[in-house]
């Protein structure tokens, strides 16, 4: 189900992301990796009806680095729980890779989730008994061909922390071993709920770095949500959300690199 295998190295699926970002090539179903269209989700019933999405329409391109704008309260961890399959929508399409996740039975969407999803979230939730390498670890135990939990945590830049215990780690390296963990299972896509909303500048933009390396390097999908406008110069696309419906969808002539961000 991966995209990645047309293309002949990274550079040149970065080349070809490009184009069809800036127009000037037209994406075809194999580069759509989820499109959503006129997606609601609304809590409650009618006395304390909160519409957290309004007719949301999106598509995402394989390779790409989106981040998901808005405010508090504006619809992005629901949309991110939808695309992620850890929620369904009210009415509308959500589909990843042709796959109808509106549709999908618990099965099908756990199968999904494990298969195809990695999550990182604000919180780490490593657990503190097991170290680095044990966390990543355990997380591939499910999975058919997962990357070895060493080459993961060098992906983040945690060659040297492999047998510390997460007491031992910083915040911002527990977050990257939250990403190694994340990505040891090689999933499509990333999705990632302000994981860098606990942290100081400095120590979010380390973070940030190993998930633009993640994307770049390994080609993965990646989703980051924040409300940290600065933020979104590193990615492909910044896509704002208020009220729960997209206000605007902004695609960067140039990404800036995380370690230039400041916040
Ligand atoms: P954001 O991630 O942008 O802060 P959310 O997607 O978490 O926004 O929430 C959007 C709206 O939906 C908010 O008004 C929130 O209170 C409401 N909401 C989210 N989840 C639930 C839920 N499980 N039950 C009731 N209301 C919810």
């Amino acid at each position: 189900m991966s995209g990645n295998a047309r293309f002949e190295d990274r550079t040149d699926a970065g080349q070809a992301l490009a184009a069809m970002l800036h127009g000037r090539t037209k994406p075809t179903t194999d580069d759509v990796v989820f499109e959503t269209q006129a997606l609601c989700r609304q809590f409650g019933d009618a006395g304390t009806r909160v519409d957290a999405l309004r007719d949301v329409g999106l598509s995402i391109l394989q390779g790409e680095f989106i981040v998901l704008l808005g405010p508090s309260g504006s619809g992005k961890s629901t949309l991110l729980n939808i695309l992620g399959g850890l929620d369904v929508p009210t009415s509308g399409s959500v589909r990843y890779r042709g796959l109808e996740l509106s549709q999908a039975d618990e099965a099908t969407l756990t199968r999904y989730r494990r298969e195809h999803v990695g999550f990182v979230f604000q919180f780490y939730n490593l657990i503190s008994s097991l170290t680095a390498r044990e966390n990543v670890q355990l997380a591939t135990e499910l999975v058919a061909s997962p990357m070895d939990a060493t080459s993961a945590l060098a992906m983040v830049g945690l060659d040297g922390r492999q047998d510390h215990f997460p007491s031992q780690l910083s915040g911002g390296e527990q977050q990257r071993v939250a990403i190694a963990r994340a990505i040891a299972k090689r999933p499509d896509c990333l999705l990632c709920d302000e994981p860098t909303g606990a942290l100081d500048v400095q120590t979010g933009r380390q973070v940030l770095e190993a998930l633009a390396r993640v994307n770049r390097e390994l080609g993965t999908t990646t989703v980051v949500i924040t409300h940290n406008a600065s933020i979104g110069r590193m990615a492909d696309r910044v896509v704002r959300l208020r009220d729960g419906r997209i206000e605007g969808i902004d695609a960067n002539a140039r990404k800036v690199g995380a370690s230039e961000l400041d916040w």
